[in-house]
């Protein structure tokens, strides 16, 4: 016989309180179950352009040699990133994609009893890295669908630990002056440490916008993260990393599991830096994407948040659920984002010239 058991009820609490993340539907599941072919994935945020093919190349060539452990030590990918971005290679943390930094970042500095800002809108691995750890989520309201930086000040008590911030923002695309953020980084008291997620910092083509990088060595409390998963192409591989002064590198670093990104993640994020050309094409790609998404939405007469990103929201004004499995109908996966409290958006991730048409002319069709 065996004994019931509330499972549930053995777990933490903020555990218990968690739904997991939800992905974007895979293109297999959504053929097998409503019998469509040819679907396009639109809900991911995924470089259409696939990886540089130097990257590709690399990671079959380190195919060789998957008996051996990666190197922990990330020393080849650490080495490219600090020659690439300027900085010392004791300031890098390497994530299995930047949501293990950013995870990194909760566990170290957070617990019971702390408290970690965001917004709403933003990531949804904020609130789940936050109440898994026992610590309490404070999200202050958005702006214009932005983060509101006087708000996020404002919410600061002796409690908080952490701040996330996503620059640009993931789903609304939103973004925040370098002036702005700056002063607002400056202007956070010691015991805090502020995350700027800079998942999408590539694709940003705004002059009033910068990364933060900049300010890591002026500031003991900050951490950027970036991730190899959007502009790179590699989001299959799993590998992000965070910059931040080696203080905090070391003590992000005490919580990382050893050999947390694969000896195939590494040597293709490490050859993937030097195909600059390649990245500029997916730039550009995305570029001339947004504008046929957004301009053939806008001839449907639906608005849309202005976006910075490889991805926008598209106001359908009304629950867009519906809509949403009607475009699933169709053979097009986009993300429905009610769990980010937008039940009237869904997010269109920017993809190949056909793919944009094929999700136009879908959803001119079931609107
Ligand atoms: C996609 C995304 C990430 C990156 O996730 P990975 O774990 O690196 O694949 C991080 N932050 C935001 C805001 C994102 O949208």
């Amino acid at each position: 016989m065996t004994m019931r058991c509330d499972i549930a009820a053995l777990a933490m609490p903020g555990v218990r309180g968690l739904s997991p993340y939800q992905p974007g539907k895979p293109l297999e599941e959504l053929e097998r179950e409503y019998g469509v072919r040819n679907a396009v994935k639109l809900a991911s945020n995924e470089n259409p352009l696939g990886p540089s093919p130097k990257a590709v190349a690399a990671a079959r060539a380190a195919l060789e040699n998957v008996l051996r452990y990666p190197d922990g030590g990330a020393f080849q990918l650490k080495r490219a990133l600090a020659r690439h971005l300027g900085v010392d290679a004791a300031q890098i943390t390497v994530g299995n994609g930047s949501n293990d930094v950013l995870e990194f970042a909760a566990r170290a500095f957070t617990g019971s009893d702390c408290e970690v800002i965001f917004s709403a809108h933003a990531f949804a691995v904020y609130p789940i890295v936050t109440q898994a750890v026992g610590a309490k989520a404070v999200v202050t309201p958005a702006r214009e669908w932005g983060h509101d930086l006087d708000a996020m000040r404002a919410a600061i008590n002796e409690r908080t630990r952490l701040i996330f911030i996503a620059n640009p923002n993931n789903p609304t695309g939103t973004w925040l002056r370098a002036t702005d953020l700056q002063a607002f980084i400056l202007g956070v008291p010691q015991h805090v440490i502020v995350v700027v997620d800079e998942a999408y910092f590539e694709y940003v083509d705004q002059s009033e916008y910068a990364s933060m990088l900049e300010l890591v060595g002026r500031c003991p409390n900050l951490i950027v993260a970036r991730t190899f998963s959007k502009a790179y192409g590699l989001a299959g591989l799993r590998v992000g990393y965070a910059v931040s002064t080696p203080d905090v590198a070391d003590i992000l670093n005490r919580v990382r599991q050893p050999f947390n990104v694969n000896s195939l993640a590494l040597a293709a994020a490490t050859a993937a830096l030097d195909d600059g050309e390649h990245l500029r094409k997916a730039i550009a790609l995305n570029r001339e994407g947004m504008r046929q998404i957004t301009l053939g939405v806008e001839r449907l007469g639906l608005s849309f948040i202005p976006s910075v990103g490889n991805f926008v929201c598209i106001d359908l004004t009304r629950p867009a659920a519906a809509i949403y499995e009607k475009l699933l109908r169709q053979g097009v996966i986009v993300r429905p984002i009610a769990n980010y409290g937008m039940p009237n958006h869904l997010r269109v991730t920017i993809g190949l010239a056909p793919e944009n048409e094929r999700f136009l002319q879908a959803l001119e069709k079931v609107i």
